[in-house]
Protein backbone atom coordinates (compact mmCIF):
# COMPACT_ATOMS: atom_id res chain seq x y z
CA UNK A 1 0.00 0.00 0.00
CA UNK A 2 1.96 2.94 -1.44
CA UNK A 3 1.88 5.84 0.79
CA UNK A 4 1.06 7.82 -1.87
CA UNK A 5 -2.26 6.14 -2.83
CA UNK A 6 -5.36 6.98 -1.63
CA UNK A 7 -7.82 3.77 0.29
CA UNK A 8 -11.35 3.76 -1.19
CA UNK A 9 -12.20 5.85 1.67
CA UNK A 10 -9.84 8.41 0.98
CA UNK A 11 -7.99 7.91 4.29
CA UNK A 12 -3.90 8.68 3.79
CA UNK A 13 -2.51 4.91 3.32
CA UNK A 14 -0.63 3.88 6.71
CA UNK A 15 -1.09 0.31 8.57
CA UNK A 16 -4.13 -1.42 7.45
CA UNK A 17 -7.04 -1.79 9.74
CA UNK A 18 -9.02 -4.78 9.41
CA UNK A 19 -12.24 -5.08 7.28
CA UNK A 20 -15.61 -3.81 8.95
CA UNK A 21 -16.79 -7.58 9.15
CA UNK A 22 -17.79 -11.06 7.95
CA UNK A 23 -21.14 -9.93 6.57
CA UNK A 24 -22.19 -12.25 3.68
CA UNK A 25 -19.66 -15.12 5.51
CA UNK A 26 -21.87 -17.58 6.92
CA UNK A 27 -20.63 -18.34 10.20
CA UNK A 28 -21.14 -21.79 11.54
CA UNK A 29 -21.45 -23.68 14.64
CA UNK A 30 -20.23 -27.08 15.26
CA UNK A 31 -19.64 -29.80 17.93
CA UNK A 32 -15.88 -28.90 19.02
CA UNK A 33 -14.13 -32.55 17.47
CA UNK A 34 -15.92 -32.18 14.33
CA UNK A 35 -14.38 -28.35 14.44
CA UNK A 36 -10.91 -29.21 15.32
CA UNK A 37 -10.43 -31.51 13.23
CA UNK A 38 -11.97 -29.17 10.13
CA UNK A 39 -9.75 -26.86 11.15
CA UNK A 40 -6.34 -29.25 11.08
CA UNK A 41 -8.02 -29.94 7.56
CA UNK A 42 -8.00 -26.36 6.62
CA UNK A 43 -11.94 -27.04 5.84
CA UNK A 44 -12.55 -24.72 8.13
CA UNK A 45 -11.00 -21.06 9.61
CA UNK A 46 -11.31 -19.00 12.17
CA UNK A 47 -11.77 -15.00 10.25
CA UNK A 48 -12.19 -11.90 11.59
CA UNK A 49 -12.77 -9.76 8.46
CA UNK A 50 -13.38 -9.46 4.67
CA UNK A 51 -13.11 -6.23 2.17
CA UNK A 52 -13.10 -5.23 -1.01
CA UNK A 53 -10.33 -2.59 -1.71
CA UNK A 54 -8.26 -0.95 -4.71
CA UNK A 55 -4.83 0.22 -4.60
CA UNK A 56 -3.89 -1.45 -1.24
CA UNK A 57 -2.87 -4.92 -0.34
CA UNK A 58 -1.58 -5.94 -3.76
CA UNK A 59 -2.25 -4.65 -7.28
CA UNK A 60 -6.00 -4.46 -9.05
CA UNK A 61 -8.82 -4.65 -6.36
CA UNK A 62 -8.36 -6.83 -3.83
CA UNK A 63 -10.75 -9.22 -1.86
CA UNK A 64 -8.75 -8.99 1.41
CA UNK A 65 -9.83 -11.93 4.26
CA UNK A 66 -8.73 -10.70 7.78
CA UNK A 67 -7.57 -14.04 9.63
CA UNK A 68 -8.15 -13.68 13.44
CA UNK A 69 -4.82 -14.98 15.41
CA UNK A 70 -1.74 -13.55 15.72
CA UNK A 71 1.57 -14.39 17.74
CA UNK A 72 3.20 -11.15 17.65
CA UNK A 73 2.11 -8.29 20.37
CA UNK A 74 3.34 -5.28 18.08
CA UNK A 75 3.10 -1.80 20.33
CA UNK A 76 1.65 -0.56 17.37
CA UNK A 77 -1.01 -2.97 15.95
CA UNK A 78 -3.90 -1.10 14.29
CA UNK A 79 -6.10 -4.28 14.53
CA UNK A 80 -5.75 -5.59 18.07
CA UNK A 81 -9.14 -6.72 17.82
CA UNK A 82 -7.60 -9.19 15.14
CA UNK A 83 -5.14 -10.93 17.74
CA UNK A 84 -7.04 -13.56 19.50
CA UNK A 85 -8.56 -16.20 17.44
CA UNK A 86 -11.20 -16.78 20.05
CA UNK A 87 -12.39 -13.32 19.09
CA UNK A 88 -12.79 -14.52 15.34
CA UNK A 89 -15.67 -16.09 13.57
CA UNK A 90 -15.97 -19.89 12.17
CA UNK A 91 -16.02 -19.42 8.54
CA UNK A 92 -16.04 -22.61 6.20
CA UNK A 93 -13.76 -23.08 3.56
CA UNK A 94 -16.36 -23.40 0.92
CA UNK A 95 -17.73 -20.36 1.62
CA UNK A 96 -14.66 -18.25 1.62
CA UNK A 97 -14.11 -20.44 -1.88
CA UNK A 98 -17.66 -18.87 -3.01
CA UNK A 99 -16.56 -15.34 -2.44
CA UNK A 100 -13.65 -15.62 -4.41
CA UNK A 101 -15.57 -16.98 -7.21
CA UNK A 102 -18.30 -14.36 -7.08
CA UNK A 103 -15.52 -11.59 -7.63
CA UNK A 104 -13.30 -13.46 -10.59
CA UNK A 105 -14.53 -10.82 -13.08
CA UNK A 106 -13.34 -7.96 -10.92
CA UNK A 107 -10.26 -9.45 -10.30
CA UNK A 108 -9.81 -10.26 -13.80
CA UNK A 109 -10.53 -6.47 -14.99
CA UNK A 110 -8.83 -4.80 -12.52
CA UNK A 111 -5.86 -7.29 -12.66
CA UNK A 112 -6.30 -7.98 -8.77
CA UNK A 113 -6.77 -10.64 -6.81
CA UNK A 114 -7.21 -11.94 -3.25
CA UNK A 115 -4.91 -10.91 0.06
CA UNK A 116 -5.24 -13.10 2.93
CA UNK A 117 -3.85 -11.21 5.85
CA UNK A 118 -4.66 -11.05 9.61
CA UNK A 119 -3.83 -11.19 12.25
CA UNK A 120 -1.48 -13.69 11.47
CA UNK A 121 -2.48 -15.57 7.86
CA UNK A 122 0.28 -18.78 8.59
CA UNK A 123 -1.22 -19.25 12.20
CA UNK A 124 -3.47 -20.80 9.53
CA UNK A 125 -1.49 -22.54 7.49
CA UNK A 126 -3.71 -25.52 5.94
CA UNK A 127 -6.82 -23.10 5.20
CA UNK A 128 -4.99 -20.64 3.72
CA UNK A 129 -2.99 -23.46 1.41
CA UNK A 130 -6.57 -24.49 0.21
CA UNK A 131 -7.06 -20.77 -0.47
CA UNK A 132 -4.86 -19.76 -2.42
CA UNK A 133 -4.53 -23.77 -4.09
CA UNK A 134 -8.52 -22.53 -4.74
CA UNK A 135 -8.04 -18.87 -5.96
CA UNK A 136 -4.73 -20.19 -8.31
CA UNK A 137 -7.28 -22.82 -9.96
CA UNK A 138 -9.20 -19.74 -10.74
CA UNK A 139 -6.31 -18.51 -12.53
CA UNK A 140 -6.91 -15.30 -9.82
CA UNK A 141 -3.66 -13.33 -8.58
CA UNK A 142 -2.47 -14.51 -5.00
CA UNK A 143 -0.76 -12.73 -1.91
CA UNK A 144 -0.64 -13.07 1.77
CA UNK A 145 0.44 -10.08 4.53
CA UNK A 146 2.64 -11.25 7.03
CA UNK A 147 5.11 -10.70 9.44
CA UNK A 148 6.79 -13.61 8.20
CA UNK A 149 7.45 -15.20 12.01
CA UNK A 150 5.41 -18.23 10.70
CA UNK A 151 7.05 -18.50 7.50
CA UNK A 152 8.17 -22.31 8.55
CA UNK A 153 4.50 -23.49 8.02
CA UNK A 154 4.89 -22.41 4.55
CA UNK A 155 6.09 -25.33 2.70
CA UNK A 156 7.13 -25.21 -0.45
CA UNK A 157 4.28 -26.57 -2.58
CA UNK A 158 2.10 -24.04 -1.05
CA UNK A 159 4.96 -21.03 -1.96
CA UNK A 160 4.33 -22.38 -5.83
CA UNK A 161 0.65 -20.89 -4.87
CA UNK A 162 1.34 -17.67 -4.05
CA UNK A 163 1.94 -14.86 -6.38
CA UNK A 164 3.19 -12.15 -3.80
CA UNK A 165 3.68 -12.01 -0.10
CA UNK A 166 3.73 -8.77 1.72
CA UNK A 167 6.22 -8.94 4.33
CA UNK A 168 6.32 -6.75 7.24
CA UNK A 169 10.38 -6.45 8.52
CA UNK A 170 9.07 -4.79 12.14
CA UNK A 171 13.01 -3.84 13.10
CA UNK A 172 16.15 -4.64 12.13
CA UNK A 173 17.67 -6.00 15.01
CA UNK A 174 16.55 -8.64 17.79
CA UNK A 175 16.81 -6.23 20.80
CA UNK A 176 14.03 -3.71 18.96
CA UNK A 177 12.23 -6.44 17.20
CA UNK A 178 11.24 -8.11 20.19
CA UNK A 179 10.68 -4.15 21.67
CA UNK A 180 8.24 -3.29 19.33
CA UNK A 181 6.41 -7.15 19.01
CA UNK A 182 7.17 -9.74 21.75
CA UNK A 183 9.19 -11.98 19.83
CA UNK A 184 12.15 -12.92 16.92
CA UNK A 185 13.25 -11.24 13.88
CA UNK A 186 14.60 -14.30 12.32
CA UNK A 187 12.47 -16.08 11.60
CA UNK A 188 11.22 -13.27 9.17
CA UNK A 189 14.62 -13.65 7.53
CA UNK A 190 14.47 -16.71 6.84
CA UNK A 191 11.26 -16.68 5.13
CA UNK A 192 12.44 -14.03 3.29
CA UNK A 193 15.71 -15.46 2.10
CA UNK A 194 13.47 -18.33 1.20
CA UNK A 195 11.21 -16.23 -0.89
CA UNK A 196 13.77 -14.87 -2.57
CA UNK A 197 15.16 -18.45 -3.12
CA UNK A 198 12.03 -19.21 -4.73
CA UNK A 199 11.28 -16.33 -6.51
CA UNK A 200 8.16 -15.25 -4.71
CA UNK A 201 7.55 -11.60 -5.72
CA UNK A 202 8.09 -9.50 -1.93
CA UNK A 203 7.01 -5.81 -1.22
CA UNK A 204 8.92 -5.24 1.96
CA UNK A 205 7.09 -3.27 4.34
CA UNK A 206 8.17 -0.68 7.68
CA UNK A 207 6.23 0.93 9.79
CA UNK A 208 7.96 3.75 10.59
CA UNK A 209 7.13 4.82 14.77
CA UNK A 210 9.02 7.97 15.99
CA UNK A 211 10.71 6.97 19.24
CA UNK A 212 10.12 2.90 18.36
CA UNK A 213 11.72 2.01 15.15
CA UNK A 214 12.63 5.31 13.46
CA UNK A 215 16.89 5.07 14.99
CA UNK A 216 19.30 5.79 11.72
CA UNK A 217 20.87 1.79 12.45
CA UNK A 218 17.90 0.57 13.06
CA UNK A 219 16.39 1.06 9.80
CA UNK A 220 20.21 0.78 8.24
CA UNK A 221 19.53 -3.03 9.28
CA UNK A 222 16.31 -2.77 8.15
CA UNK A 223 16.63 -1.67 4.75
CA UNK A 224 19.72 -4.43 4.40
CA UNK A 225 17.66 -7.37 5.31
CA UNK A 226 15.28 -6.21 2.62
CA UNK A 227 18.08 -5.27 0.12
CA UNK A 228 19.26 -8.90 0.26
CA UNK A 229 16.10 -10.52 -1.57
CA UNK A 230 16.47 -10.27 -4.77
CA UNK A 231 12.95 -11.00 -5.90
CA UNK A 232 11.66 -7.77 -3.43
CA UNK A 233 10.10 -5.20 -6.02
CA UNK A 234 9.42 -2.45 -3.71
CA UNK A 235 9.57 -1.72 0.12
CA UNK A 236 6.37 0.76 1.53
CA UNK A 237 7.61 2.54 4.55
CA UNK A 238 4.50 3.34 6.57
CA UNK A 239 3.75 6.09 8.79
CA UNK A 240 2.42 5.42 12.44
CA UNK A 241 -0.99 6.62 12.95
CA UNK A 242 -3.83 6.84 15.67
CA UNK A 243 -6.12 5.24 13.85
CA UNK A 244 -5.90 2.06 16.26
CA UNK A 245 -5.97 3.64 19.33
CA UNK A 246 -10.07 3.49 19.84
CA UNK A 247 -9.73 -0.51 19.06
CA UNK A 248 -7.28 -0.71 22.21
CA UNK A 249 -9.54 1.31 24.69
CA UNK A 250 -12.75 -0.79 23.18
CA UNK A 251 -10.73 -3.86 24.44
CA UNK A 252 -10.25 -2.31 27.59
CA UNK A 253 -6.32 -2.88 27.04
CA UNK A 254 -2.95 -0.81 27.34
CA UNK A 255 -2.51 1.26 24.35
CA UNK A 256 1.59 2.56 25.21
CA UNK A 257 1.66 4.77 22.22
CA UNK A 258 -0.84 7.26 23.12
CA UNK A 259 1.07 10.38 23.46
CA UNK A 260 2.96 9.25 19.94
CA UNK A 261 2.74 11.24 16.77
CA UNK A 262 2.60 10.30 13.24
CA UNK A 263 6.16 10.53 11.42
CA UNK A 264 7.11 14.23 10.08
CA UNK A 265 7.22 14.39 6.15
CA UNK A 266 11.19 15.21 6.80
CA UNK A 267 11.46 11.98 8.83
CA UNK A 268 9.40 9.89 6.44
CA UNK A 269 11.80 11.29 3.53
CA UNK A 270 15.06 10.46 5.56
CA UNK A 271 13.74 6.95 6.02
CA UNK A 272 12.96 6.28 2.68
CA UNK A 273 16.14 7.65 1.35
CA UNK A 274 17.82 5.51 3.85
CA UNK A 275 16.55 2.15 1.41
CA UNK A 276 16.90 3.89 -2.01
CA UNK A 277 20.60 4.23 -0.75
CA UNK A 278 20.31 0.62 -1.60
CA UNK A 279 18.98 0.66 -5.11
CA UNK A 280 15.42 -0.08 -3.88
CA UNK A 281 12.18 1.35 -5.34
CA UNK A 282 10.23 2.87 -2.11
CA UNK A 283 7.16 4.31 -1.54
S1 LIG B 1 1.62 -8.75 13.32
FE1 LIG B 1 1.53 -7.10 14.83
S2 LIG B 1 0.37 -5.48 13.77
FE2 LIG B 1 -0.04 -7.38 12.67
S3 LIG B 1 -1.91 -8.22 13.63
FE3 LIG B 1 -0.13 -9.15 14.68
S4 LIG B 1 0.19 -7.84 16.47
FE4 LIG B 1 -1.08 -6.68 15.02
Amino acid sequence: MPAELLNPHQLPISPRRAGAGTDGLDEVTLERHDRLSRIRRGELGTIHSWELVTAVDGPGTRLTIFFSGCPLRCLYCHNPDTIEAKDGQDVPLDHLVQKIRRYESVFRATRGGITLSGGEVLQQPKLAARLLKAAKHMVVHTAIDTSGFLGANVTDQMMGDIDLVLLDVKAGDEETYHRVTGQRLQPTIDFGDRLSAHGVEIWGRFVLVPGLTDAWDNVENVADIMARWSSLSRVEVLPFHQMGRDKWEALGRRYELEDTQPPSAELLERVRDQFRARGLTVY
